[in-house]
Order: C-alpha cells, then structure tokens, then sequence
C-alpha cells in the first residue's frame, strides 16, 4: 500500500482519538488527506464536532477488549495514543497506570505483528527518568536510563512505558515507530479540576486553572524544574512528516532506507522553550493579566510547596528535559517551530475562552 495523502481508499486507526493530542491529530488528518478513520476512545468531548463525520468510524473502547485490539490492528497504520498519562495518578493508581501503559499497548503491538500494520505508538519524554537540572540533552539511542527505588511510585508510569518500548523493539516483524513528547501544550489540554476531570493535572492546566479561579500557582519544591514545552500543533506536524517518510516503507519492504523511519524511537520536542517552572509560572500570570486586560498585582503571586504534600508519598520529579530532536530533523526534516510565548498565550487565551468566560473578543486557534 502505498500511503498517499489524497487516497481515499486508506482508513488509519487512532486508538486515543478523543484525547488531547488525537483531537487535533483527527482534524489535521480530515483536513490534510482524504484519508478515513477508525477513533478509538472512551471520552469523546473533544470531537463531538466530527462525531457525524462520514470519513469517521468510532468505537467507545479500550484497549483492555481483546476483540477491539483486533480490529484495530486491521488498520495499516494504527497509531496509539491511549494511556493514562497525569502525574498525581501515578502514586494513587500505580496498577491501572501500568496496565494502561504497558498490557494494553503490548497487545495492541503483537495484534500490529501479526497482521503488519505499522504501529506509531506514543511512548514519553518521562523513560528519560530522574535527571538532574544540569542533565544535558537527552539523546534516543544514547543516554543512560535512571529511575528511584520502587517505593517512589512516581516512576511507575515511566517504567511501563520504557518496558513497552523494549517490548515493542523486540518484535522481529513489527514495523514501528515510538514518539517520546516532550511536553506537548495547546488548546484541549487536560482538564480543569473540579470542572470536568479531578485530581492534578499537567502543569500548564493547572497554572491555567488557578488563574482563572484567582489563586496563586503552586510551585513544585520551588519551580526549580526544568521542561521545554511544545505545541500540539507542531507534534501534529511531526506526524505528518513521519506519515511522509513512511511512505517508503509501503511501497515494498525493501525500501526501507537509512531514512526510514521504522524501528525508530523519536524525541518530540522543542528545546528552544526551554524554561523552569518558576519561570513558566511569572510568564503565565503575565500574559493572563494581558488577556483579561487587569492589572498584574489583581493576580496572587506564585507559592512554593512540597512536592509530597502536594502530589503525595511517592513523588520524585525529573528535573530537566531537554530533547535532542537532531534524528526527527536528520530523518524526517521535522523541526518545532512555535515559540514559547505563542505556545503560552494561544493555550491560555483558548482555556480562559473554554473555561473561564465566554469572552468572544478572545482570538483563538480553536474552531471546534
Ligand atoms: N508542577 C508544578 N505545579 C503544578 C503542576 C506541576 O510546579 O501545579 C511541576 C511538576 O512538579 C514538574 C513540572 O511542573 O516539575 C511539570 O509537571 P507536569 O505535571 O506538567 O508533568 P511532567 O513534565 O512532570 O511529566
């Protein structure tokens, strides 16, 4: 098969396609090819706007049904996004967090073996485990793993995902891909606590939901962590561009080249933005005072806590992440481009608009 942008006659599985990153990964596709689609989720707010799409087919499913396993793997090119994937769950619900992550992206793995689907699974930027604020890039094919001891069940989620990879890698006749995000950030992130999900969710919503409820954002043993945040739309790019390379692949086995871009593990990443979470917090309240036009002191100030008493027994963190993407732009010429400060106020500007006030003056990317 040959996987051309205009060929109405591929369907691709989306197995998460109700999640942050498969919504937007929904629209680019409706909008990019003529390609159909088979979404898999069990939460499907997010697209409601394309449920009656006739280039769609969804399934409220997961992973855990081995029958649904099998008709995903049908698909040519199957690509997983399913995972429990917020922090405060890995402590609370260590075995549903590496069910999740590890049982059912295996099945789906030896499903996509057997019937020669290429699978594009979802790995983490979090395999790269305990680092250290100097750590230095993170390399896919180089740099050492390190986790906490077992009782620090923060690592819980990480571990599954790096065993899923090992066990993805070892498949002799799957064609793969793995992609590490590095926190990817945009419109239809997460949730807002108390709202429409409970619990703590990924850093940006929830300095976004304490500004928008007036409190002050809580910093993590400080804030003195670092990530490099990238936009959702760049990650959508990024897929793009692998669909391309692996296109190579479709035309017979023995073209896979020094190129290709199976049996590969990706960082996804953009290390231009850089920034602590200290930092993050002081620009967020920034461009949140700038968006609802009110003066700066209105907004409380950042406060430091724990990282135990906040998230629980358990907790460790990782303090730096900072991706080397030189393989996505050696292999597949894909580089993230969106800066941070276009990042911060498109995510903020969409969730003040979703959440906090239905401001229609609000200009956003958001056109569900
Ligand atoms: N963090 C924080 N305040 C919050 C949420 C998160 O200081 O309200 C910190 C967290 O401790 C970590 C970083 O922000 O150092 C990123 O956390 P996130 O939950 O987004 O996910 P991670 O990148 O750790 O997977």
């Amino acid at each position: 098969m040959n996987l051309q942008f205009n060929d109405s006659s591929i369907t691709v599985a989306v197995v998460g396609c109700g999640g942050f990153i498969g919504s937007h990964l929904l629209d680019a596709i409706l909008s990019r090819t003529k390609w159909r689609v088979f979404g898999v989720d069990l939460d499907f707010y997010r697209i409601q706007h394309r449920l009656n799409d006739e280039r769609c087919e969804f399934m409220v499913a997961d992973l855990a049904d081995k029958s649904v396993v099998e008709r995903i793997a049908k698909f040519p090119v199957v690509v997983n996004l399913a995972a429990i994937c917020t922090p405060s769950r890995y402590m609370a619900e260590a075995p549903e967090v590496i069910r999740s992550n590890y049982d059912h992206p295996v099945a789906l793995a030896d499903a996509c073996e057997k019937s020669g689907s290429w699978l594009i699974h979802f790995s983490t930027s979090e395999i790269y485990g305990r680092t250290s604020v100097d750590s230095g890039l993170l390399v896919e094919d180089e740099t050492e793993l390190t986790f906490g001891p077992v009782k620090s069940s923060r690592w819980s989620y990480a571990t599954a995902k790096l065993l899923t990879e090992r066990y993805i890698a070892g498949l002799k006749n799957l064609k793969w891909t793995v992609v590490r995000p590095f926190n990817f950030v945009g419109p239809y992130m997460d949730f807002m606590p108390g709202v429409d999900g409970s619990g703590i969710p990924r850093v940006l919503a929830n300095f976004s939901s304490a500004l928008v409820r007036g409190e002050p954002l809580k910093l993590v043993n400080g804030g003195v962590a670092k990530r490099s945040f990238t936009s959702v739309f760049d990650a959508v790019d990024f897929l793009f561009a692998l669909f391309e390379a692996g296109q190579m692949g479709f035309v017979a086995a023995d073209a896979i080249t020094e190129k290709s871009p199976f049996s590969q593990a990706f960082n996804v990443g953009n290390p231009d933005n850089e920034i602590t979470i200290a930092d993050l917090a002081w620009k967020m309240r920034k461009i949140f005072a700038e968006i609802k036009g009110v003066n700066i002191e209105s907004i409380p100030e950042p406060e430091s806590i724990s990282g135990v008493e906040y998230y629980g027994e358990g907790y460790e963190d990782s303090m730096r992440r900072l991706p080397s993407v030189e393989k996505a732009e050696r292999l597949l010429g894909f580089k993230a481009k969106t800066p941070i400060d276009v990042v911060l106020r498109e995510s903020l500007t969409w969730f003040v608009k979703h959440y906090g006030c239905l401001d229609e003056r609000l200009e956003t990317k958001d056109e569900r």
